[in-house]
């Protein structure tokens, strides 16, 4: 049975560039590999959520995965909390969080505590804090942080606390919707907000920081409240052992949610490559993001982004191969644009190559060229049954 691949590269759609000459980093890097693909290939672009809409790595990945985001996605910290292996259960409510510095009028100082690494210790300190009726649970990885609160009448309607800002006041949570779960929750976030700051500012870690003149992390900034959902499990919604290479916390989070075996990424992408062959022996489907490409552009930087997309084009080289007698996708999970330095609600190039596919016409892989393709303009959502299909594991609707 032929096995699926996968490959979403983060933010690598892109809009014309004026220093690339009105191309789109796609269109100017290098990609013989990427090219080969959507020539063998079928080819098409993709409305990660829906047109026009400006879709988050976390709601595209979930319908990229067959989950529509509109039905399962409330806010982003419970996808934290399970990438950074807390087990989350349906129900909680969790945030992401930063360890970060105020002043003593809860002034915002640094919104990261100076990039602060040495969080272990402080989350170990946070451990003590009790709330009346509600499990608190906390996992930190440098200074981002994943809050989880678990027990009956809780609500994720409530406002961040993160002012999202330095030089201003941290913000009280406020309920969203006048609702007592709402309430209760804004009131409990508060509180515990109120008692961490206290267990933080008496910390060893943070009065040998003092001494040494770096931010202290006296403060835990929570945002993107959200409900855990109930996702059905990806091997029986799909009937293949399912399995994820990814870097970030948020990718690792939505696949663990799934059921999916969660691989630690190799640094090199040529490493990378032959490691998502190895995982593709005991599954048959693996999904496999790769960060960088979005990083650049949030960093305004073309040039870098040309470089990450001609790196990535090799590791597709490895994956040649894999694409005669199985299914390659490669993909990207929204456009990321450079000169806007965030994600825009334009459409993103897909390719599908495999044993059995309808080559189109489309002899290159790039934004413009695809959208000439085979698969014509398709949806996040629409990729799984598509893929189904060609590896014959769909269920036939009628007779
Ligand atoms: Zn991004």
């Amino acid at each position: 049975m032929p096995r699926a691949l996968l490959l979403v590269c983060d933010g690598l759609a892109d809009r014309p560039v004026r220093e690339l000459g009105g191309r789109t980093p796609l269109e100017a890097a290098r990609t013989p590999n990427l090219d080969a693909l959507a020539d063998s290939g079928i080819t098409g672009i993709a409305d990660p959520v829906a047109p026009g809409v400006r879709a988050g790595s976390d709601t595209s990945h979930l319908a990229i995965l067959g989950y529509d985001p509109l039905k399962v996605y409330t806010g982003r910290g419970p996808f934290e909390a399970a990438g950074m292996g807390i087990e989350v259960m349906p129900g909680d409510v969790a945030w992401r969080c930063n360890f970060a510095s105020v002043d003593e009028r809860l002034v915002v100082l640094d919104r990261r505590a100076g990039r602060i690494q040495e969080t272990e210790p402080l989350v170990e300190a946070l451990g003590s804090i009790e709330l009346p009726g509600v499990e608190v649970e906390l996992r930190s990885l440098g200074y981002r942080c994943a809050l989880v609160f678990r027990g009956e009448g809780l609500s994720h309607r409530v406002s961040d606390t993160d002012p999202h800002a330095t030089g201003v006041e941290v913000a009280p949570a406020r309920p969203l919707e006048p609702s007592p779960e709402a309430e209760r929750t804004a009131e409990l976030l508060n509180t515990f907000s109120a008692m961490a700051h206290r267990v933080l500012e008496g910390h060893e870690v943070n009065r040998r920081r003092a001494k040494q003149g770096l931010p202290v992390a006296n403060y835990l900034l929570a945002r993107g409240a959200g409900v855990v959902p109930e996702l059905e499990g990806f091997e029986s919604r799909y009937g293949m052992r399912g399995a994820c290479i990814a870097t970030t916390a948020i990718i690792k989070g939505i696949a663990r949610l799934a059921g999916m075996e969660v691989v630690e990424a190799e640094q090199d992408y040529l490493d990378r490559a032959r490691q998502a062959l190895r995982v593709l022996e005991r599954c048959e489907f693996l999904l496999m993001n790769i960060k960088e490409a979005d990083e650049a552009a949030h960093d305004h930087s073309p040039e870098r982004k040309v470089q990450v997309i001609e790196r990535i084009d090799a590791l597709v080289g490895e994956l040649l191969e894999f694409a005669r007698d199985n299914y390659l996708v490669v993909m990207s999970d929204h456009t990321t644009a450079c000169s806007v330095g965030d994600h825009c609600g334009d459409t993103v190039p897909v390719v599908i190559a495999g044993p059995e596919v309808r080559r189109d016409g489309v002899r290159s892989f790039s934004e413009r060229a695809c959208a000439s393709g085979g698969l014509g303009r398709i949806r996040g959502m629409h990729i799984m049954p598509i893929l189904l299909d060609l590896l014959n594991r769909s269920e036939k609707f009628g007779a």
